[in-house]
């Protein structure tokens, strides 16, 4: 057996004993008297009775070891600044921040929303709550007013944390007028605003008596010392709400203890990152790998995280590479649509820099195709590691363990279960488990590790219904994604649960398709959806960004296109999978955080309405979609 194997084994069958040796790797102001209690399944209390502080163990336990060391470096091609904040430095901001916060009333337990752009305040906003047991919760910046008003509501805040604008390629997105709409519609709105002036909106307004002026409160608690609040294990730390790709978002709650635990232990048996180094996460504050892998983890760990503001593409596509080179890199984490956009770009980019320090590339968010994943694993020569996980879990599900074993990449797959996990592969609704190479439901079997939700915020009744009644009368926690793993252990995700469609009584994942199209050599990025069929049940449907356009200019080389790809999935699936049409469009429907709105296109294409739409990172896309499905 593996040396990873055994790990994960262990983790399992001696868990206690396992996590107790994890849980050595962050700081308890008081040791706990449990490793977990499970008295109240499916709710998990990990490291129970321990006394613990997230901002604490990201920071204040450097200070003696790393003081001088830059724990947070800001890059923006935004606003073209770089600055760097040592780890006393970041202690200094965040106790003013702290202090700023807890003048307005804000303590332990209290919720505070956060509104912000990919600005230091943002992370400092964050941490300063942690150290006050606030909870906080990050709302995308960018986010639509009515899709900021219901997290308003749900979460309740007493503060509102912002900034007058955010910038995207060069464009200012006001925050503020988004702010104001969106607490005018919450029936639960904040009592106060704090605003981070960056003086991009010249036409700024404060609402008087409403908002706060973060410099001037600055200015006031320049040298505020504010002590760490010490919370019990399970208490929360914060809230974050799904991405709302297949629905309405849940409120995903996180404790304390056991995220600092399962963070720390993932950055040095997954990410290996070493304290010292230097790490990468090209995400976003507002979306759950930026709260575990650009702020907590990295800095829990003693690592230098940078916090960069931009696209991927500007000033050119060699930028991320630039940062990697500058910084000396050892772990970068993105996303499989942004390689998928740099992929499209001239990759002398890349050539430009030394990569060298790089350890290995992590990617996560989406299927991760096998040519992307061949096209970035050549160019950059190291291990890219495909690794998979959901908000609720807040740390990867998926993934190889480096830290443990050297990574054997499998291409289009995120590898072998993360130890603490127990999971399971469920061929249907009985409970029955699959075998290796058959299709079944990713499923975990209960308690979820350390670091995943603990309940949905405000709402024990949702997180059970939700979550854990998939298979009718056995408690296990449905993941919604479709999975195959094969006789080396190795799990592929394979779309979905609700994007697997029936044609003619075979269940097709949507996934399986894609995958399919995007060998053919001009496809650069693929959707495909069920749609109703009297005849068969469903029908695929394939929507296709092709990367050289003048192969499809006449309706006569459009159509010899569509039939080489129908070809492609003949030779690959079977006929059985063939899409009934392929219609062409230079943009798909995506959400801010990259992932394709699926169930949209669906919607359009059966002639419904698309649903709720507020994620939408271009409204354009649909408008492409919809003018194809007329053809
Ligand atoms: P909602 O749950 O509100 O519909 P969402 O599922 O898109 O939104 P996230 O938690 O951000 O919200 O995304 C998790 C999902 O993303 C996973 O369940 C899976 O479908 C997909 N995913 C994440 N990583 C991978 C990966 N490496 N390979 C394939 N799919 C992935
Ligand atoms: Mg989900």
């Amino acid at each position: 057996m593996g040396a990873y194997a055994d790990f994960h084994r262990r983790s399992i069958t001696d868990r206690d004993a396992f996590w107790t040796e994890e849980a050595r790797r962050i700081d308890w102001h008081r040791p706990f008297d449990r490793v977990l209690d499970y008295s109240n399944p499916p709710f998990a209390k990990w490291f129970v009775g321990g006394q613990t502080n997230l901002c604490h163990n990201a920071i204040d336990r450097h200070l003696a070891t790393r003081g001088e060391q830059p724990a947070l470096v800001y890059i923006s091609t935004e606003t073209n600044t770089e600055k760097s904040y040592t780890y006393r430095e970041l202690h200094t901001e965040v106790n003013r921040f702290a202090a700023i916060i807890a003048a307005q009333g804000v303590g332990r337990g209290d919720r505070v929303l956060l509104y912000m752009p990919m600005i230091p305040e943002a992370a400092f906003a964050m941490l300063a709550c942690a150290r006050l047991g606030a909870v906080h919760s990050v709302v995308f910046g960018g986010f639509a007013s009515a899709s900021c008003a219901t997290r308003i509501d749900d979460a309740r805040p007493k503060l509102l944390i912002t900034a007058d604008a955010g910038l995207r390629g060069g464009r200012a997105i006001h925050y503020k007028p988004l702010v104001d709409e969106a607490i005018r519609l919450a029936k639960y709105p904040p009592q106060k605003v704090l605003v981070v002036n960056r003086g991009i909106d010249k036409d700024f307004k404060p609402v008087p008596g409403r908002d706060l002026d973060y410099a001037e409160l600055a200015r006031q608690h320049a040298t505020a010392q504010v002590p760490v609040t010490w919370l019990e294990s399970s208490e929360p730390s914060y809230i974050l709400y799904t991405s709302g790709t297949t629905g309405k978002p849940k409120g995903v709650q996180r404790d304390t203890g056991g995220y600092a635990v399962a963070l720390a232990s993932s950055m040095e048996h997954i990410y290996c990152g070493k304290p010292g180094e230097t790490m990468f996460t090209t995400s976003d504050v507002g979306w759950v790998v930026g709260h575990s892998y650009i702020v907590y983890g990295p800095l829990i760990q003693g690592m230098t995280t940078i916090l960069y503001e931009g696209l991927p593409t500007r000033p050119d596509a060699g930028i991320w590479w630039k940062i990697v080179a500058d910084h000396k890199a050892t772990v970068m984490f993105s996303s499989p649509t942004a390689i998928r956009v740099l992929k499209k770009q001239d990759p002398a980019y890349m050539a430009k820099y030394d990569l060298s320090s790089l350890r290995h590339l992590f990617l996560a968010g989406e299927p991760l195709d096998e040519p992307t994943h061949r096209w970035i694993h050549d160019a950059l020569k190291v291990p890219v590691i495909d690794h998979y996980w959901q908000t609720e879990t807040g740390w990867p599900i998926l993934s190889l363990a480096p830290g443990i074993e050297p990574a054997r990449v499998k291409y289009g797959s995120p590898g072998f279960p993360v130890y603490g996990y127990d999971l399971r592969l469920l061929r249907g609704p009985d409970g029955a488990e699959a075998t290796d190479q058959e299709k079944g439901v990713l499923a975990i079997a209960p308690p979820l590790p350390p670091g995943c939700m603990t309940t949905v915020w405000g709402d024990d009744e949702r997180f059970v219904k939700t979550y854990f009644s998939d298979f009718p009368g056995k408690l296990l926690y449905s993941t919604f994604d479709w999975g195959v793993r094969d006789q080396e252990g190795y799990t592929f995700i394979l779309g979905r649960t609700d994007d697997v469609i029936n044609v003619a009584g075979h269940r097709i994942g949507t996934r399986e398709i894609e995958e399919a199209i995007q060998a053919h050599s001009n496809i650069a990025e693929v959707a495909v959806v069920g749609v109703a069929d009297p005849l068969k049940g469903q029908m695929p449907l394939a929507f296709a960004v092709v990367k050289d356009a003048s192969k499809i200019d006449t309706d006569a080389s459009r159509a010899q296109q569509e039939k080489e790809i129908m070809a492609v999935v003949d030779s690959q699936l079977g006929a059985i999978a063939r899409p009934s049409r392929v219609l062409f469009v230079t943009l798909l429907p995506k959400t801010r955080s990259g992932k394709l709105l699926r169930r949209s296109l669906q919607a359009l294409a059966e002639g419904r309405d698309p649903g709720d739409l507020t994620t939408i990172e271009d409204p354009a896309a649909l408008e492409q979609i919809r003018g194809a499905l007329k053809s």
